[in-house]
């Protein structure tokens, strides 16, 4: 098998990703290693924009306070301290780097509202603000030559020696697999949103970091905690494309199939209650009028919500509808992971030379639920960070003390129906059969029985897989698989073992927050269960 070397090396080429790679371009070498197109991610797709306290009326202290708000009891301070004070600084960097943002009359840049966030702070550019500090970022990366970017690689395994990340094992863009060895490496591969039927998410984000940190010995935290946007597109014959929730920040309205508003019969905060509270009350509203739900802008601007969200309106035109007119038919979807790999502040993560950033991370900035706008500021942020700390001697991150390790009793065996009854070689359909089950019983609403059963089931999946990898490693589509059941079946029985409801994670029979048995971030290890 053919070994490179590179000085570091970066998985994925997201927003934090790309900001390490800048970050680290005159220590030495560097290599990006990313599945697809290097544009192709969740960070290419982010709509509503950018949070930092750059307003008059705003302070990094109040940013926190609603960030900690929206968290649900289970936000690490100092991350957040670090996330909302060093993300104006970033942010401004990115402006003096050339981003174009909406400004307003007087020329300033133009802040929007969205939910939970107390005062106006979304810095964006139109509905479409990933592409553009997208575009900023790889512009620099392509301007210097000490960075090297390798497409269409998949990472499979994150090389480990004497208890060190040393490098990585990838499938190159030939098929071929090939060996990288690194001084210091940084997952940065995204979220997890492909392994759920109904998703906001592009193709690429399959969670392969968390089954790449897991497999290495690194720690996971908070996998229970998935956030399912209110609003994606609800048609049979479209995509879910995301309707941001920025259109609710500029007075969108949801109602119910009779025309009717309905978010303040559940939650003072009416349409801007969070995100969470929003997706499961409009699952309610359907079983309760039987009806659909939409999101209505009707009742404003038309030629503002044209200029405003161009991208999306430009959506909703190519499947019939007029975004500033017609009733857009919403319902909730997979969008963002909470939990992921443990790290500190500076992005070292529990196994030495292996660090985390972005989405894939959990710096426990969110907590039990995210607040909107604060995901592209963490890649950015902790992408940063990692560049400076990746060029130090690589030490691993601590455990905090809230963190805990429970062990985990495997529920008792199944037989993987609709699994296995498809047959080995039916890649599309095991896939399809995953998505599925972790949509109804690891959903939006999550009870012991549907759980217990959806564990048992990725178990079996996740041991058959692993054989396979093992009896075939040369078989890339193999690896694939063994990824997604790996993240599936760790989000599953974190969201099992916590018997409560928090943030995103709702139980229907555990419906209350238990701060007494609960207040602590759930650690999952490989070989501790
Ligand atoms: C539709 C949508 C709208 C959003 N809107 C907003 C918003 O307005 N504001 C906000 O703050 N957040 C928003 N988010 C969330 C935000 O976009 C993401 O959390 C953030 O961009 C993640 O950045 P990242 O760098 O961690 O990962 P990503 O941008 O997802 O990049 C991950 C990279 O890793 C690569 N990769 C993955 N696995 C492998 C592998 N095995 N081998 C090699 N490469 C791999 C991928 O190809 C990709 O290049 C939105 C997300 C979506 C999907």
């Amino acid at each position: 098998m053919a070994t490179d070397s590179t000085d570091f090396l970066i998985i994925g080429s997201g927003i934090a990703g790309l900001r390490a790679a800048i970050g680290l371009a005159g220590a030495g070498r560097v290599t990006i290693l990313t599945k697809a197109e290097p544009s192709e991610s969740n960070t290419g797709y982010a709509q509503g924009g950018i949070a930092a306290a750059l307003g008059d009326d705003d302070s990094p202290a109040l940013h926190a306070e609603d960030t900690i708000r929206a968290g649900d009891g289970l936000c690490d301070e100092a991350a957040v301290r670090v996330l909302v004070e060093q993300g104006v600084v970033y942010v401004r960097e990115l402006l003096d780097w050339g981003m174009r943002v909406d400004r307003g009359a007087d020329g300033q840049s133009a802040l929007g509202r969205e939910a939970a966030h107390s005062v106006r702070r979304v810095l964006h550019a139109g509905d479409a603000t990933g592409r553009e500090i997208g575009r900023v970022l790889w512009e620099r990366v392509c301007s210097v030559s000490s960075v090297m970017t390798v497409q269409h690689a998949l990472v499979t395994e994150v090389l480990v020696d004497q208890g060190a990340a040393v490098g990585a094992r990838f499938f190159d863009e030939g098929g071929r697999r090939r060996d990288i060895r690194a001084r210091a490496i940084l997952l940065a591969t995204g979220g997890a949103g492909q392994i759920f039927r109904e998703t906001t998410n592009p193709l690429v984000a399959t969670g392969d970091g968390v089954a790449l940190g897991f497999h290495a010995g690194a720690r996971l935290t908070d996998l229970e905690f998935v956030q399912f946007h209110p609003t994606a597109l609800n048609r049979t014959d479209a995509p879910r494309f995301l309707i941001s929730e920025a259109l609710r920040g500029e007075g969108a309205r949801l109602v119910n199939a009779g025309g009717e508003p309905f978010m303040t019969g559940y939650h003072p905060d009416g349409d801007l209650a969070p995100r969470d509270v929003v997706a499961r009350s409009l699952v309610r509203e359907v079983d309760r009028t039987g009806g659909a739900v939409f999101l209505t802008l009707a009742h404003l601007d038309a030629a503002y919500v044209q200029q405003r969200f161009p991208t999306i309106a430009e959506k909703c035109r190519q499947i019939g509808l007029d975004l500033a007119r017609d009733p857009i038919p919403v319902g909730p979807a997979a969008h963002y992971i909470m939990g992921g790999v443990e790290t500190d502040e500076w992005a070292r993560t529990s196994l030495a030379g292996l660090f985390a950033a972005g989405e894939v991370a959990c710096t426990g900035v969110h907590g039990a639920n995210r607040l909107a706008s604060n995901s592209l500021l963490e890649g950015l942020v902790f992408g940063a960070r990692a560049a400076i700390a990746m060029q130090q001697t690589a030490s691993a991150g601590r455990l905090k003390p809230d963190r805990r390790q429970i062990p985990f009793a495997s529920p008792a065996r199944v037989v993987p129906r609709e699994m296995d009854e498809k047959g080995e070689t039916d890649d599309k359909d095991d896939i399809s059969a995953v998505r599925d089950l972790m949509w109804r019983a690891v959903g939006l609403f999550r009870g012991r029985d549907s759980l217990h059963d959806a564990v048992a089931r990725l178990t079996q999946a996740y041991e058959a897989r692993e054989a396979r990898v093992r009896a075939a490693p040369s078989d890339g589509e193999a690896w694939r698989r063994f990824s997604l059941v790996t993240i599936a079946r760790l989000i599953a029985r974190a969201a099992l073992r916590r018997e409560e409801s928090r943030g995103s994670h709702f139980r229907s029979d555990f419906p209350a927050r238990d701060d007494e048995h609960w207040r602590f971030h759930a650690v999952d290890v490989r070989g501790a269960e």
